[in-house]
């Protein structure tokens, strides 16, 4: 395998040690609250990882549960409730919500200096302005992944295929502020048989899809940086989206799934939550 691992835990090794820093000199233990509504078995393996590496932080994980029949007024309530709470400094709803929260609008309820998934569509309008502290942790992974290669991304041919708004959409936005030439492939694409024409062209592939298998090995451009982002689990193994062991002997960067960029999801979403305890000190 001539391609090298980027292994997201050596990254967010570095990463942490920055935020113990920065944790110390706050002068007190931020403190992440975390809502979960109803019983989920993904939420609640969220959760725990969520928890270790809070605690390994030295941050504060408060677990926050409500019933599966919450009403969207009732969880908007204790949203501005957490809102109005000075020890609280980031605030995480956990996903999947019951059918009666529209999950889509959730997000703007939580005040905009509290929200450490940087969904508020006051985060994202600074992500597209380019003056963001506080991103999408998903797309900041991914971005801090890319950057670790030490690649110069002005002028860059980067194809990102997904266009979600917690992955596909952001990145695109922090690639462009460093002057990448950035292609964003989805559905649409694949639909117009033009998603391989795209894929061959890409020096830097982030794929954020949920499709085993859907990236073939041979699509990827020699020396490419690939950045798998999909999670699949297939007969109680999880897979990315890219043909793993094809795509690393052509690709000179490849992440492995799992241990590319899941295990720095989780500490981007502890950096927003130190970017969110300072802000509100200031
Ligand atoms: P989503 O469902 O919101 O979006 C999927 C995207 O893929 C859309 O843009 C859609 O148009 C596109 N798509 C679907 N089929 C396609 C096809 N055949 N060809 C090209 N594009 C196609 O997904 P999401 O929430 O962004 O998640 C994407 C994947 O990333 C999932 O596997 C998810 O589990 C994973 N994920 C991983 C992390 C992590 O921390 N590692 C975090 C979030 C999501």
């Amino acid at each position: 395998m001539p391609a090298q691992l980027l292994e997201g835990k050596i990254i967010a090794a570095e990463i942490k040690d920055k935020l113990k820093q920065e944790i110390a000199s706050l002068g007190k233990k931020p403190v992440l609250a975390s809502i979960i509504v109803g019983e989920n078995a993904g939420a609640e393996s969220y959760c725990k990882s969520q928890a270790k590496t809070a605690e390994g932080l030295g941050i504060e994980y408060r677990l926050e549960r409500l019933s599966a029949d919450t009403t969207q007024a009732s969880l908007v309530d204790f949203i501005k409730k957490l809102n109005n709470d000075n020890s609280v400094n980031g605030i995480i709803i956990q996903m999947p919500l019951p059918k009666q929260i529209d999950y889509k609008s959730i997000s703007s309820f939580i005040a905009p200096d509290k929200d450490i998934e940087g969904m508020h569509p006051q985060n994202l309008g600074k992500v597209l302005m380019g003056k963001a502290k506080i991103a999408p942790c998903t797309a900041s992974a991914a971005f801090a992944l890319i950057e670790a290669t030490g690649v110069n991304l002005y002028g860059k041919e980067v194809v990102i295929v997904g266009h979600s708004e917690i992955v596909g959409k952001p990145l695109s936005l922090l690639l462009l502020e460093k002057f990448a030439t950035v292609t964003v492939c989805h559905i649409g694409t694949s639909d117009a048989g033009k998603l391989v024409d795209h894929v061959k062209k890409a020096e830097i592939l982030v794929v954020a899809v949920g499709k085993a298998g859907l990236i073939k090995g041979e699509w990827i451009k020699e020396s490419a940086i690939v950045i798998d982002v999909g999670i699949n689990r297939i007969n109680d193994k999880i897979v990315g989206d890219v043909e793993f062991e094809e795509a690393a002997e052509r690709a000179a960067y490849i992440t492995p799934v799992p241990g590319g960029v899941g295990p720095l999801t989780v500490t981007m979403l502890m950096r927003n939550l130190v970017e969110a305890a300072k802000i509100q000190q200031r």
